[in-house]
């Protein structure tokens, strides 16, 4: 039976995180956001460090070059990436350098220096109409939402970051303009970010930018992986009116769960939650009494 859980510290605003976390398992949301426990940082993945790194210099580069947006230090964006292995972390750099650089070269970076106005980093919270909501927007281009994006960088991938990848931003360059496919079909999450930073904006046209840094690594024919292909994949385009209709709802249900105080915690066998049969237990796996009972359940 669903039963109500003490509530150390209540969640005030949706994030497209904290959606995501309630739609995948609420009980997850429970303990790593409302039970007071410590907060846990995520490491981060090579990919995702890449496209924070790319997205640090571009925007200490833009602003340093239109003179705007003093507050944006280089440093402190930087240090947004988590990554305790400094190996790791200085590959991520190195090549997040060379990966701007090239962005430079491309003249890919002129229509942030070429816009009449660039918000970088800005924090914006809506309380009404609706639930409340809270998120950074990496870059607002004349009012439109630019997100920069890294899906997969893995070294000696054959296609990266999966089969099939290269077909769906086949290009010839190394931008490639309005990929065929729509976000919310290859990538829902990055859609409803984008649909949350058009709440925040008050746009209701949903439309955004997205700048997805592709890498292409084929072997060679001895199967020895050749340099990478780096290629600039840029969607520009509007999530659909459905879809964002249909992210409305969720909020809506999600606010009115957790303002409610309403968390379900029925056993994971009988609900929704994703991480069933513990295949890939979530990052607070380890303060979950579900997972522990499931552990000993197979020790036994
Ligand atoms: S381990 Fe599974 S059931 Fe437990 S909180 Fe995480 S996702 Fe939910």
């Amino acid at each position: 039976m669903p039963m109500k859980l003490p509530i150390i510290k209540p969640i005030t605003y949706i994030s497209p995180t904290s959606l995501k976390q309630w739609k995948s398992c609420q009980y997850m949301l429970y303990l790593y956001r409302m039970a007071g426990m410590p907060y846990i940082e995520f490491e981060s993945s090579m990919a995702a460090a890449i496209g924070t790194a790319v997205e640090s210099y571009v925007a200490a580069y833009v602003s340093k070059t239109r003179g705007d947006n003093p507050h944006i230090k280089l440093q402190t964006l930087l240090d947004k990436i988590k990554m305790l292995d400094q190996d790791k972390l200085k590959e991520a750099l190195d090549t997040s350098k060379i990966i701007a650089n090239k962005l430079l070269e491309m003249n890919a970076l002129l229509p942030l220096l070429e816009a009449g106005e660039v918000l970088i980093g800005r924090e914006i919270y809506r309380h009404s109409p609706g639930p409340a909501i809270l998120g950074i927007i990496d870059f607002l281009v004349d009012g439109i939402p630019l997100d920069f994006k890294c899906r997969g960088w893995n070294k000696i991938q054959k296609v990266s970051p999966y089969r099939g990848y290269g077909i769906i931003y086949k290009s010839t360059g190394g931008i490639n303009n309005k990929p065929s496919t729509s976000i919310e079909e290859t990538n829902p999450e990055w859609a409803a970010q984008l649909v949350f930073y058009n709440w925040l904006t008050e746009r209701d046209d949903n439309q955004y930018k997205i700048w997805e840094i592709c890498r292409f690594s084929s072997p060679d024919s001895a199967g020895t992986p050749a340099e990478y292909d780096f290629r600039l994949a840029i969607h520009d385009n509007r999530v659909s009116k459905a879809f964002s209709e249909e992210l409305t709802k969720d909020c809506e249900s999600m606010w009115e769960s957790v303002t409610g105080l309403d968390i379900d915690v029925l056993p994971p066998e009988y609900s929704q939650w994703k991480c069933i049969p513990f295949h890939s237990p979530c990052i607070v796996a380890d303060r979950c009494s579900a997972y522990r009972d499931h552990l000993d359940e197979e020790m036994e």
